[in-house]
């Protein structure tokens, strides 16, 4: 089943306690497609420039994400730039450079338009919903991401994205600034009437949880001894949730409890290198046996 996503494919300078990268490949795309792709196909849709490096596409067409929607302008990739705290938990954006991002007008291959499954990246809420206009027909699942600069400077316009969307997944602070609410199930009740049925919320090393009509379902991160950089977590976690779903056709109850193993699977894989560098070398029984391990964690007898 193919899994659209539309997002950010970038180039990152990272820090962390653990070390410093100058420039690798990044962007929320990247990491939702490269997590996703142990799972179902991808297609991906964004922008790069002329400085994109040809191993990079190759290292995407190996994992069979179709990148005809990855269109090439004149210019630079985007940029981003950021320091991790000693403890990893918070972090600053020492740069957010555009480039060709700033005039990127998503524009999908005809083979895509039959999309069943989207995931919307975190970007400008008009753009992830002109994205969905040009899916013909309707997807069994929409998923999207927003952050909280789009929740302050461009708000009418997420929440008329937020209308044809299933699945908001988004970390805490964002939920609550969203809603104005602090607490997280009131702030679900909230997000309910903007549109979603579904809110997932991402809480960094507190792991996740799951609202829905049915109730709530949290899974743990995975408890790691040496995280390295926490980048590119939240779209792992997406990546695995949606790539999953896609694969197993289902959005029952059961099917979206293990989307959100999967997807916390995924998180925790991220963390344990710089940049992309432990996803690249990922194996799918490396996979199942943390997902095994994560079974085995959360059990107990009443
Ligand atoms: P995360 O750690 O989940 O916030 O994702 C980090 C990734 O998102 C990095 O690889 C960045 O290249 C990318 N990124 C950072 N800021 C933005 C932004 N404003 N819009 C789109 N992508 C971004």
């Amino acid at each position: 089943m193919s899994l659209l996503v539309v997002g950010s494919v970038a180039y990152d300078a990272l820090e962390s306690p653990y070390g410093k990268v100058e420039r690798t490949l990044g962007g929320a795309a990247t990491y939702f497609s490269v997590s996703a792709a142990f799972f179902t196909h991808v297609k991906l849709v964004a922008i790069v420039g002329d400085d994109f490096d040809p191993k990079d596409e190759a290292m995407l067409r190996k994992r069979s994400i179709d990148v005809e929607g990855l269109e090439r302008a004149n210019g630079k990739c985007f940029f981003w730039a950021g320091r991790y705290s000693e403890n990893l938990n918070e972090r600053v954006t020492l740069a957010t450079e555009l480039n060709v991002f700033a005039d990127f007008k998503p524009r999908l291959p005809v083979n895509y338009c039959d999309s069943k499954y989207v995931f919307l990246a975190n970007i400008a809420p008009d753009l992830q919903r002109d994205v969905l206009h040009q899916v013909k027909c309707k997807p069994a699942l929409v998923a999207m991401d927003t952050m909280n600069y789009w929740i302050e400077r461009t708000n009418a316009e997420l929440r008329e994205t937020l209308k044809h969307v299933d699945v908001l997944m988004i970390n805490d602070s964002e939920t609550r600034q969203l809603s104005n609410e602090h607490n997280l199930l009131r702030a679900a009740r909230h997000i309910f009437k903007m549109g979603p049925s579904t809110l997932v919320v991402k809480r960094g090393e507190y792991g996740a949880m799951l609202v829905d009509k049915h109730g709530m379902f949290c899974v743990p991160a995975f408890p790691l001894e040496e995280p390295h950089d926490p980048t590119g977590a939240g779209d792992s976690f997406a990546g695995g949730f949606m790539g999953y779903l896609a694969s197993a056709k289902s959005k029952s109850d059961a099917a979206l409890r293990r989307a959100m193993v999967f997807g916390s699977v995924l998180g925790s894989f991220a963390v344990e290198r710089f940049g992309l560098d432990r996803l690249l070398t990922l194996k799918r029984s490396e996979i199942h046996a943390r997902a095994r391990h994560f079974a085995k964690l959360t059990q107990f007898k009443l």
